[in-house]
């Protein structure tokens, strides 16, 4: 089943973590993997490295369910791990495709975790297997593997560097080597995040060294936050310190706008902002642009809270929990037939009656892609008894598939790439439907607006302008 084909909302792809220089770096790995779960629910791996030889656990499911057996952390020992929690935009869902992958070479061992998408990776991997290389996953981590491994240089740093050279993509990197250490690598322009952060009381022998998609993994195991990762920058960590490379040169910035939006978790602070509080600006910026008389606000949990914060404090309107999630059911984009996936959003979401009848209500959510979801959820809320119901997105309508590492649909299947906001708002059933503005949303993340924001960010989903070349779809190989 191709995952594109029934999302209803766009889904992150994939968390990478690890840890050098720690007693139990596994077990530390996992705790962070467990923080970034919301980046990817369909499987996790670690890769340990105890100074002679690697060890590895992958498997589908959630951190807890492949992690939660005392045993495995035991069998993956030493002071170096790597961790992935997957979500599959290639590949599938099949234990050949989870990560960390790893390779043994003529050099040794090498594991690599990666978030993200590569624009190339089916042109590159044509052109790996006319030169003999055999693939035995569907991911484009695999392309690294052989990469690394064709390369004329003779040290890993090198064959590293030779082989990121050839990719082009939206991705974050972490690489770990039995000689060379710890390798942490953004995309040239920064589109995924990784930060650094460091364990305190580990600094004897340049131990305690950690890396993430996110800090909100850095404060579940008690690391301090050093910094984000610069885009196209190399760190290389290993016993005699942390060097730091810029094989690309300063190409300038396009982190994922969406991360703040929506994917990251609201505790993380993203390229120095903290995202709760991006979240409750923007909600505070579609009030002064959109506002309209109302009896309460309500967000569509779990990522519109903030905004609705935002949106209740800047309108004087009652913040109200309208809407409740139950967080112990599946995820509904798994389910294959429109009438499961109808009956995954009310096992996911229930009407709180009690704040509904009776009102006119603001909905606050984060997107709109094909607009079932939201359909759904206006019909339950008007069920619930709500007179009028409004909706604000704190996001510019998604007119565009992403390509770099998040599982939008085709664009075909975006609702505001055939619709008008007014049909939209017709399609979904609700007396007023807005997005913030561009302006808004840069204002909100701390930009003199839409000029200087768009020159700072990715925002290719909302406005088409893909700020790395699309190299396979132009050669209309199949991704
Ligand atoms: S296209 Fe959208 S979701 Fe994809 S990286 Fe750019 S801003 Fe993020």
């Amino acid at each position: 089943m191709n995952l594109n084909e029934t999302s209803n909302r766009p889904y992150e792809e994939c968390g990478v973590f690890g840890v050098w220089g720690v007693p139990d770096a596994a077990a530390l790995t996992a705790l962070g993997l467990h923080a970034l779960q919301h980046r990817g629910q369909e499987a996790a791996g670690i890769v340990s490295y105890d100074g002679e030889r690697f060890h590895q656990h992958k498997g589908l499911g959630l951190v807890g369910e492949v992690f939660g057996d005392s045993r495995v952390i035991a069998s993956l020992p030493g002071p170096v791990a790597i961790g992935h929690n997957r979500y599959a935009t290639t590949g599938g869902t099949h234990v050949r495709n989870v990560q960390p992958l790893y390779a043994d070479y003529e050099f040794g061992g090498l594991s690599v975790a990666h978030n993200g998408n590569l624009t190339n990776s089916a042109t590159l991997k044509q052109a790996l297997v006319k030169r003999g290389c055999i693939f035995q996953s569907m991911t484009d981590t695999e392309v690294f593997i052989h990469l690394i491994a064709i390369s004329l240089y003779s040290n890993v740093l090198d064959r590293f560097l030779d082989a990121v050279k050839q990719v082009k993509g939206a991705y974050s990197l972490i690489t770990l080597t039995p000689n060379d250490g710890l390798i942490g690598m953004r995309d040239p322009l920064g589109v995924r995040p990784l930060v650094l952060g460091r364990l305190p009381g580990h600094e004897v022998g340049n131990g305690g060294w950690v890396l993430s998609s996110e800090t909100c993994a850095l404060d579940i195991i008690g690391a301090e936050y050093v910094r984000d990762i610069e885009p196209g920058e190399v760190v290389v960590i290993d016993e005699t310190g942390i060097r730091s490379l810029h094989p690309f040169g300063d190409q300038g910035a396009r982190f994922c706008v969406f991360e703040h939006i929506y994917f990251a978790r609201p505790d993380s602070v993203l390229e120095h902002v903290p995202v709760y509080e991006a979240r409750k600006k923007i909600g505070a910026e579609l009030a002064l642009e959109s506002g309209v008389e109302a009896d309460v606000v309500v967000p569509v949990p779990d990522s519109g809270v903030p905004s609705a914060v935002g949106y209740a404090a800047q309108s004087n309107i009652p913040f109200e929990l309208g809407i409740i999630r139950n967080h112990y059911v599946g995820r509904t984009f798994i389910e294959p037939t429109d009438q499961i996936r109808n009956l995954g959003v009310k096992m996911k979401h229930s009407a709180n009656r009690a704040v509904l009848a009776g009102k006119r209500v603001i909905l606050v959510d984060d997107s709109i892609v094909r607009g079932t979801t939201s359909r759904k959820i206006v019909d339950m809320v008007r069920a619930a008894g709500a007179t009028e119901v409004h909706m604000r997105i704190t996001s510019p309508p998604t007119k565009h598939p992403c390509f770099y590492g998040i599982d939008t649909p085709e664009e075909s299947k975006l609702m505001a790439a055939t619709h008008t906001v007014e049909e939209m708002a017709k399609a979904i059933g609700v007396e007023s439907l807005a997005f913030v503005s561009f302006d808004g949303l840069y204002r909100a993340l701390g930009h003199n607006g839409r000029a200087e924001g768009a020159t700072r960010y990715c925002d290719a989903c909302f406005t088409g302008d893909y700020p790395i070349s699309l190299v396979d779809k132009e050669g209309n190989l199949v991704h």
